[in-house]
């Protein structure tokens, strides 16, 4: 029944972006990101081998990009590096490619990532002045969960992205790529409230685009913590001394 399918998707739906407990956000109610929480750090906990992969991001994309070390390097289209300003200081990071970003071998492309774009164009940022990735570089089947032990392969080429690229800060995109991040299991209601840095690095969590998509009360709480980026990033450039 056409009711009890739609409900039914809704629940999913909360679930995938709250985590279990179901939380219907009446918009007014939602929590605000609470600058005063404490910082949780994430760094790896092997040391990455010195000149291991190149020192130019262009040489390390064709360095990698036949990767098998898993096996999701035998049912991808496209492997999916990245893309942006090789010298981004806001770097987004995703959980792993979807079906269109399999096809076209970038990241966030289709529905979702046009609306990444109008929510970057919103802060004054276009896709050219930012850096997009995912955690993993190859669609996973049927765009489920990234296993632990393709994040154990993968995550080391986002450690070395992130080490040539060197962001000032990092937006991790959907409670998935968070949680895959971070190696927590959190809503994404609390990690949004959350202050983390990765290796090294501040990184804050917001909504995936596909999420906004599909549900639009959670376009108001994405806005603001899309302020928030904005007013955190260009302080770290003014702190550096780029912009002003
Ligand atoms: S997902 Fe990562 S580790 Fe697996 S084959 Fe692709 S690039 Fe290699």
């Amino acid at each position: 029944m056409a009711a009890d399918s739609a409900i039914k998707r809704f629940l999913a739906e909360e679930i995938e972006v709250f985590g279990g407990p179901i939380y219907h956000p009446g918009t007014d109610d939602l929590p605000k990101t609470n600058e005063g929480h404490s910082v949780k750090h994430v760094v790896r906990t092997e040391n990455e081998q010195p000149g291991r992969f190149a020192s130019d991001l262009t040489q390390f994309n064709q360095e990698i990009s036949g990767c098998q070390n898993c096996a999701l390097g035998a049912s991808r289209t496209k492997f999916v590096f990245g893309v942006g300003d090789p010298n981004a200081d806001l770097m987004l990071i995703g959980e792993a490619p979807g079906r269109d970003e399999d096809l076209r071998g970038e990241p966030f492309v289709g529905r979702a990532g046009q609306l990444l774009d109008k929510i970057l164009a919103a802060i004054d940022l276009n896709r050219d002045e930012v850096f997009i990735a995912n955690v993993l570089k190859c669609r996973p089947p049927n765009n489920r969960d990234p296993l632990p032990a393709e994040v154990e392969q993968c995550e080391p080429y986002l450690w070395h992205q992130i080490e040539l690229i060197k962001p000032k800060l990092i937006v991790a995109l959907g409670r998935i790529a968070a949680m895959t991040l971070l190696k927590v299991e959190d809503t994404l209601k609390n990690m949004r409230l959350q202050e983390y840095t990765y290796q090294g690095v501040d990184l804050r969590v917001t909504y995936h685009p596909a999420a906004l998509l599909r549900n639009s009360n959670f376009k108001r709480p994405a806005w603001e913590d899309f302020q928030k980026i904005r007013d955190l990033y260009l302080a770290k450039r003014k702190g550096a001394g780029i912009g002003v």
